[in-house]
Formats: C-alpha cells, structure tokens, sequence
C-alpha cells in the first residue's frame, strides 16, 4: 500500500482519560535562563565532577542493576535518619513512586485527593490508573480550609491523600495541626511529599513511628540532581512491600545509583548549594515585593509564587516579555482559579535572580 493510502491509525483502544489529556508538556529552553523547573543552578565542581566520572567509568553497563539494592538503601536510610523500624522503596523519580502507590490502591471507585491546587502528577496519575481524582480548593491565602478537607475526606473515603510539603506551586507550608487532623481522618493513606526537603527543613519523617497510614516521599532532583532521577518513600515495611510488588524490577538504573552513592558521600556540598539557594529565595523574595505591580507570596521551597496586577493577561504578557528578555519561568496563571494572574520563578544563581528582577521591571 502507498503512503498516500494509509488510512489514520484508530485510537479507539486507547482509554479516554489518556486521549483526554495532552502529553506534560516541557518547553524548549534552548538559549534561555531556565527558571521553570525547581531545578540546582549549581553545577558539581570540576575536581568532584572529574572523580564522579571515574566512578561511572566503573559501572558495568552490560549487567541489569541490583533489582534489590539493599546497599544503597541502608546507607540512604542512615544518611537520613530513618526511624527504626521504617522501610524504604526507590523509585526512578518520586513521580514514579507517586504512580505505583496510585496504581497499587486502584480498586474500581477508589478516590485519591489533595489540596488544590498543587502538584500537577497527583492528579495525572490519578486518572491514568483509573482513579477518582478530588482536588479541594485551597482558601484564597493558600492555605487549608480545614473544614472543607475535612469534610471531603468523610463524603469520598480516599484511599490516599497526597499533601506537598511545602505546597507546589504555592510554596507555602500548611497548618500542622490540620494536617494531623488529616492523618486522624483518612481512612487510608496520607503522603507528605518533601520534595522542598532541603529548603524547607521541616519534616514528618519522625512521625512515621506514631503514625501507620503516613508516608514520607521525598527525591534526590530539587537538591541538585534533577537528571538522576531518583526519588525514595519512607514508612512501615508493610506498606512498602505492597508497593514493592508493583515496582519494575529494575527501575533504578545503574548510572543513577552508582552517582546517588557517590554523592552520599557528598551531601555537604548539596546542602551548603541549599542553603546558598535559601539565603537566594528571601533577597529575592524581597526584591520582587518591592516591585510596583506585584504580589510575592512566602515560600519555603526554592521557587516563589507572584501575581501581577492585572490577572492573567497581564501575567501571559509578562511572561512572554520575560522569555523575550533570556527568561524562562512558569505561568501558572490558567490552571486554577485561585493562580489567576500567577507566575512561579525557580530561585537561580543570584546573578540569574539578578537578571530576572531587572527583565521583570521591563516587562511590566
Ligand atoms: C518536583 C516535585 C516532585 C519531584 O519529582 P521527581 O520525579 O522526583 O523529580 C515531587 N513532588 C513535588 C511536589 C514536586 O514539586
């Protein structure tokens, strides 16, 4: 048959939640200062980036890799403290873990909710895996509306709860005791996600010990190495073998695990990047609030939250100005509600926060 016969291939077999959807889209940043992402501007020195590569030089590519690296997973466990008693699962990123635990809970009805808006994955993989997806509604400030949450854990019974710690793309920590209370009302699961471990510094990993339905997720990428991908979940080892079951056996690929390894030997230079990163978030957090115009919201991750006066024309049209000046942030003006007018910029260098500021007061 000719090319020119070939009928379109007929997508009816695909499901209508995939077909729905369009693929997450990640933008081209060739050329520009990536500020979208939440990722490390910092790159390794070239003496530890020389000696990683002798490292990697050793990996033997032609073997599968460890489908149980128990090694690894001890000397993590110590590097973070995990509570006696508690267990870990790897995953090729947290997005990844944050799929099996959906996919594991998936019975035909079953409901997985979050505050919203947050982390765009929850809902995604949701769907995929054949959930119901709730979103509450934050309040206006961000935060939890206690009662409402509440009272949408009583109405839909959600085998999980998935709650961003700080919340992505808000950058706000929510009220602790109402996340107890949250883990008081689930009759299922309840996922603090970490991601923003390092510049949040707060953490509910000691909870594991008085808390059976909680899990603690947390990844490897917003420290400085997002291209690994690699993400763990914490908590009882029952939990953790149930997810286990659906894992692919060799999820965690051997480049990633030999340069995790080697940078657990490292964490001081990831963690004065951070602090580095957190000293970063307050100037310029400061420095866009005295910005005519725009609203800087708090932020305890690595990444601030600002609206424009004007909503969210004027925040597609700041954003285009920026990408025309070199900067690439994300506008996160049309996806809620509540983000209307929003734009989210990953904290960079303070000569990339520098360039940003200055852009941003011309394409005001
Ligand atoms: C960035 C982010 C992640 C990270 O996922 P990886 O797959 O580990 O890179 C997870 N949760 C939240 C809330 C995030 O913002």
């Amino acid at each position: 048959m000719s090319d020119r016969m070939r009928r379109a291939p007929d997508l009816s077999v695909i499901r209508d939640e995939v077909r729905a959807v369009s693929a997450y889209a990640v933008p081209d940043s060739t050329g520009l200062t990536k500020l979208d992402a939440m990722e490390n501007p910092f790159s390794l020195p070239a003496e530890v980036a020389r000696e990683l590569g002798e490292r990697l030089a050793q990996v033997p590519l032609n073997r599968y890799p460890p489908s149980d690296p128990r090694v690894f997973r001890e000397r993590l466990a110590k590097a973070i403290g995990l509570p006696e008693g508690m267990a870990l699962l790897l995953g090729n990123g947290s997005d990844e873990l944050i799929h099996l635990m959906i996919q594991a809970c998936a019975k035909p009805g079953a409901a997985v909710l979050s505050p919203w808006p947050s982390f765009e994955m929850y809902g995604l993989s949701s769907r995929f895996d054949g959930c119901r997806f709730v979103g509450v509604p934050l309040a206006a400030d961000f935060s939890l509306e206690r009662d409402t949450l509440l009272a949408a854990i009583a109405a839909h019974r959600p085998a999980i709860v998935f709650i961003s710690w700080p919340n992505n793309p808000t950058g706000n920590l929510f009220d602790r005791d109402t996340v107890q209370a949250v883990l008081d009302a689930a009759p299922g699961l309840v996922v603090l996600d970490e991601a923003y471990l390092p510049f949040a510094q707060d953490t509910w990993l000691p909870q594991l010990s008085m808390r059976p339905n909680l899990l603690v997720l947390r990844t490897f990428s917003k420290m400085g190495l997002a291209g690994i991908r690699l993400g763990y979940l914490c908590g009882d080892p029952a939990w953790i073998g149930e997810f286990n079951k659906v894992r692919p056996p060799y999820n965690v690929n051997v480049l990633t695990l030999a340069a995790a390894g080697f940078m657990l030997d490292r964490t001081a230079l990831l963690e004065e990047q951070a602090a580095l990163l957190r000293a970063e978030r307050d100037r310029l957090l400061m420095r866009l609030r005295s910005v005519d115009g725009v609203t800087a919201f708090d932020s305890a991750a690595n990444f601030i939250l600002f609206r424009v006066a004007g909503g969210s024309v004027a925040a597609d049209r700041v954003f285009a100005a920026l990408k025309g000046h070199g900067i690439l942030i994300k506008n996160r003006a049309h996806v809620h509600p509540l983000l209307a007018g929003c734009l989210r910029v990953t904290v960079g260098t303070p000569s990339e926060n520098d360039a940003f500021i200055n852009a941003l007061n011309a394409s005001l």
